[in-house]
């Protein structure tokens, strides 16, 4: 499977101690939000995003990003564990 890159000079919301999964399971799926209250919707109420996209979440940069540590080898360990996990859901 093809690994994506690592942004470098990126932050990555997965490494941020505002990303939190959502309480309280309404389906199968698990959701992440920014407790900080960044991500909106075009009119404004709050956007969650499924935990499996966590790693496709950086910017150049974030006011609130309270950084949680080394994040490089973090986000590598956390797409292998998610490219796990889905390759053993059953469909
Ligand atoms: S505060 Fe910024 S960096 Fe942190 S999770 Fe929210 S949007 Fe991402």
């Amino acid at each position: 499977m093809h690994e994506e890159e690592f942004q470098t000079g990126k932050i990555y919301c997965a490494n941020c101690f505002h990303c939190k999964l959502l309480p309280g399971i309404e389906s199968d799926v698990l959701r992440i939000r920014c407790t900080a209250g960044k991500w909106k919707k075009r009119l404004g109420q709050e956007k969650v995003y499924k935990f499996c996209t966590i790693t496709r979440r950086f910017s150049d940069g974030c006011e609130d990003y309270e950084d949680m540590g080394e994040s490089t080898e973090f986000i590598r360990e956390l797409r292998k564990s998610i490219n796990e996990d889905t390759s053993h859901t059953p469909s």
